[in-house]
């Protein structure tokens, strides 16, 4: 026969390890955790007396109360940043080489406007003598205008791509006229980069309005 009452049981028990400031993945910002652990405890009467197996560690955020693995800890946001900050830059000096020979041929001012973007973007300048050598790379390797952009472009914000196709257009005019298959290759890329067709034209028009001042620096 059961007995009336519950006297013996099992209960979860939560124990703070640790507790510190970290990136927390869903406030975005620096903020306060308790790393915790659980531990499934034998009852009796309800009062916790013997430890039994380990219910695992989590970390908490205090201030959105999310909870996470305790790897996440070791998350290094500047780290990720830094990550990201290189994938753009490659992202850059790729797709712009590529837009740059895309017409087949390659003129002084395309490779000064491709310097130009490059070092705009990136953390190191390039020389010129050294762009000359990543071209000969890129147009040797071969490899399609989506392998470094499809990797960012999640990352990026419309902003973001915008900048992108105006340097492509900025290269694609360097050479006085937009021709064929530098359009293909726009259109590519805004693909890519997951921009909608009126989007692509709404910057097709705003360039076409600054042609005079932004880029035309001789
Ligand atoms: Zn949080």
């Amino acid at each position: 026969m059961p007995s009336p009452f519950i006297i013996f049981g099992t209960r979860a028990v939560k124990s703070t390890i640790k507790e510190s400031s970290f990136h927390c993945l869903q406030c975005e910002r620096e903020t306060h955790f308790r790393h915790r652990k659980a531990r499934k405890f034998f009852t009796f009467y309800f009062i916790p007396l013997i430890p039994l197996n380990s219910l695992g560690e989590y970390v908490e955020c205090t201030t959105c109360k999310g909870t996470f693995v305790p790897r996440v800890l070791e998350y290094d946001p500047n780290a990720s940043q830094n990550a990201f900050q290189s994938e753009y830059e490659k992202a850059i000096r790729h797709s712009m080489v590529l837009m740059m020979l895309a017409d087949g041929h390659i003129d002084e001012e395309e490779m000064l406007v491709v310097q130009k973007i490059i070092n705009k973007f990136g953390h190191s300048d390039m020389t010129l003598d050294e762009l000359e050598v990543f071209v000969e790379q890129v147009s040797l390797q071969k490899e399609p205008i989506s392998t470094y952009l499809a990797r960012v472009a999640p990352a990026l914000n419309a902003h973001g791509k915008e900048m992108i196709i105006k340097c492509a257009l900025a290269v694609a005019a360097a050479d006085g006229h937009i021709d064929e298959s530098e359009q293909a290759m726009i259109a590519e890329m805004a693909v890519i980069l997951e921009m909608s067709n009126s989007h692509l034209k709404g910057i097709y028009a705003s360039m076409a309005e600054e042609k005079d001042t932004s880029f035309s620096e001789n």
